[in-house]
């Protein structure tokens, strides 16, 4: 009997954990943020010149440029270093310093300039194929984080997954009333992710949800002019009363 107790212990730790699954009420709503999202984009989305690239060197050089600046600003830094520098050999090659002088309307540090020409290298020394493997690039590419990598392999290549930033967490805390408020929790990932799969094109999904967190759902929301209001549960409710600046 102890024996027997014992098994069903060591079963029990060894036994693989069930993959998440939403229900299917939540994957119908999944599916209608992702077409709501996309339509979104296509009808009001924001216009910035690394929306038209698939090229994935040039997607890294702003996904580098992006981070913790805001997109408007950045479009004409952008537009220098690409005009400069128009491929990742040509980067590759670059003293920092130069890059530095470029980025200096950005107010951005030597090390961002460090980033963007040791990605160059690492894009010349892998090949182009790295823009493939979001987690390849994670590991073999400076200054692109995790975000990064999936914006890269899903604006460049059209992978159906999900990004998540701030703003895309709070969308999705508000609209399928996550309790959690860790923006890192893996939950906000599976939802994005799902998300990212449901619609018909990743892309457009994925820039309306990063529209719709920048101008729409903000700390404090606009759920008026909002493309998601039909699915989102928040809206009209007294829990929208409450939100201040501050909230996440
Ligand atoms: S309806 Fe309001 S709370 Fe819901 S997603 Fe839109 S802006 Fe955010």
């Amino acid at each position: 009997m102890m024996r027997r107790s014992g098994v069903t212990a060591n079963a029990a730790k060894k036994a693989p954990k069930r993959p998440f699954r939403f229900s299917p009420k939540t994957r119908e709503k999944i599916t209608a943020v992702a077409n709501l999202a996309a339509r979104y984009y296509l009808d009001n989305g924001r216009d910035f010149p690394w929306r038209h690239e698939r090229d994935g060197f040039r997607l890294a050089v702003a996904e580098i440029l992006l981070q913790k600046t805001r997109a408007e600003s950045v479009v004409s830094v952008y537009t220098r270093i690409i005009e400069v520098y128009p491929d990742a050999i040509a980067l590759a090659g670059a003293d920092p310093r130069e890059i530095e002088e470029l980025l200096r309307p950005l107010g951005l540090s030597r090390k961002r300039s460090i980033q963007l020409v040791g990605m160059a290298g690492g894009v010349v020394r892998l090949g182009f194929d790295v823009f493939d493997d979001w987690q390849k690039m994670l590991e073999h590419l400076p200054g692109i984080g995790a975000y990064g990598a999936r914006a890269i392999a899903c604006f460049g290549r059209g992978q159906k997954i999900g990004i998540v930033d701030a703003n895309v967490a709070r969308i999705l805390r508000r609209v399928f009333r996550i309790a959690n408020g860790d923006v890192r929790a893996p939950i906000y990932q599976r939802y994005a992710d799902a998300i990212g799969v449901a619609g018909p094109d990743a892309r457009a999904t994925n820039f309306g949800l990063l529209d719709v967190g920048a101008g729409v759902c903000t700390p404090v929301p606009h759920c008026g002019s909002c493309p998601l209001e039909p699915q989102c549960p928040r809206f009209g409710t007294k829990a929208l009363a409450g939100l201040t600046r501050g909230s996440f």
